[in-house]
């Protein structure tokens, strides 16, 4: 008979990696280059140069397979880092399942999901090429709660343009990016150009994502000591998130196990690449085979129903064109309670690897995913945040499915945030006013028009 599992299993702090993995590195070919969108030539380093310090424009291009996470960022990492991996026994025997379901947490962090892994060494290498004031975007807020903890860290200035809808709506992650000094508009906004342009037309806008990157954007652009910072999609973003994967790589060594078949949501793709890609690296070496799948919200389905084109990051048009999945810049989906999952593109690199068949995707619709939340919530004891509950949802789906046949899978999942400051959603739910969204074909078809056509 065996011993009790362990329920957490922990790393020291020496224990935890000091250098990021580049996937780059080791894939078949590498992935299509952004585009400058005046003249659609491979963009340079200039081109970047009003946006990020060098030091991220570098970060974004190499090809070296390891890179070192600085000391100083390795001492805020360590504020709430190793993060622990759990073994979801009470959620195990609640299915009935012969599988072994094990979980990575990243709500530990101040900030309370992963996003404080990339807007820490955003912050430290923008601080150490001098500049004093960062502006970016949000949608729920996690992001820029995140950004304005790490710019509290080396006293520089946050400017975050935050979803209108939202900014009505989730009013504490407002208060939250305050509390750590961040400036905080509602978007569109009345401080830029694009903004104004869209509250002449509607004075109400909701505001979406690409929008509010227009304006951070045109915002940062205006003022030489300024640069911004994207909390998702990019190669660099994704490249910081591999300490998740890093660390459960050898959290899961210590207790014997590899996994079979692992998930995670995907909105812009960084919680999932940051965790998957450490074992893809394994798998790509020949020393596992799980199966890697990327779970999306049906009503923003950019891997599964979305095409793979060059396309810009914002609404607005401002941005590198790059090549990946996307639902067409000019796509606003439906209000749906994951705001981190309401993206029209999807990462480069999660793009390109799922184009060469190195992970698979599907989509759900939210109230599966609250479903699974609820039982994942009464078992191991943690309410998710909407985002990971389409990761909860996948893993029960596996978890069920192992019912079936019998088989003792070991499926590991991204559990990125908590739900806290999400009670509403879960209100909602437990009201049974929750709907699901029918994503229809024509109004694919009507936002991918917009689409600049790139041979
Ligand atoms: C931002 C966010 C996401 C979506 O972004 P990814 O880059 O796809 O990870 C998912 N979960 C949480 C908790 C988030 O804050």
């Amino acid at each position: 008979m065996a011993a009790t599992p362990e329920h957490k299993i922990h790393l020291s702090e020496s224990e935890m990696p000091t250098t990021w993995y580049n996937i780059v590195a080791d894939l078949p070919e590498p992935p299509p280059p952004p585009l400058h969108p005046g003249t659609l030539e491979p963009a340079t380093p200039d081109d970047f140069a009003p946006l990020f310090p060098m030091a991220l424009i570098e970060q974004e291009a190499t090809t070296e397979r390891y890179v070192e996470i600085p000391g100083e960022v390795l001492d805020i990492y360590r504020i709430w880092r190793p993060s622990p991996l759990f073994r979801a026994t009470r959620l195990e025997q609640a299915l009935g399942t012969p599988a072994r379901i094990y979980y990575k947490y990243e709500g530990v962090s101040p900030a309370g999901s992963h996003k404080p892994n990339t807007s820490v060494p955003q912050a430290y290498y923008n601080h150490a090429e001098g500049i004093t004031r960062l502006t970016t975007e949000t949608g729920a807020g996690q992001w820029g709660s995140s950004l304005a903890y790490a710019t509290a860290q080396y006293g520089m200035e946050c400017e975050v343009w935050m979803v209108g809808a939202s900014y009505r709506q989730k009013p504490y992650r407002r208060t939250m990016m305050q509390v750590w000094g961040a400036d905080v508009h509602s978007s569109p906004s009345d401080r830029t150009e694009y903004g104004r342009s869209l509250l002449a037309e509607d004075p109400d806008h909701p505001g979406s994502l690409g929008i509010a990157i227009s304006e951070a954007v045109e915002a940062c652009v205006a003022d030489p000591n300024a640069r911004y910072a994207l909390g998702s999609v990019l190669n660099h973003v994704l490249l910081h998130q591999t300490v998740i994967g890093e660390e459960a790589l050898l959290q899961l060594a210590k207790v014997g196990e590899t996994p079979d078949v692992l998930v995670g949501c995907t909105g812009g793709g960084s919680n999932f690449g940051g965790l998957a890609f450490p074992f893809l690296r394994e798998k790509m070496a020949g020393k596992m085979n799980p199966t890697i799948r990327c779970v999306e919200p049906a009503a923003c389905p950019t891997l599964t129903k979305g095409e793979y084109r060059y396309d810009f990051g914002d609404t607005a048009g401002m941005t590198p064109l790059m090549k990946m999945h996307t639902l067409g810049h000019g796509f606003v989906p439906e209000p749906i309670h994951a705001g981190g999952l309401r993206y029209h593109g999807m990462a480069p690199l999660v793009s390109h690897i799922y184009e060469l068949g190195l992970a698979e995707a599907i989509a759900i619709p939210q109230r599966e995913c609250f479903a699974g939340a609820l039982q994942f919530a009464r078992t191991e004891g943690i309410v998710p945040a909407p985002e990971p509950t389409h990761a909860i949802a996948a893993a029960i789906r596996e978890a069920l499915a192992c019912k079936e046949t019998g088989e003792e899978k070991v499926i590991l999942t991204a559990m990125c945030g908590h739900g806290h400051l999400d009670l509403s959603a879960y209100e909602k739910y437990l009201g049974g006013e929750m709907v699901d969204f029918e994503l229809s074909d024509d109004a694919i078809a009507a936002a991918m028009a917009d689409v600049p056509v790139i041979a």
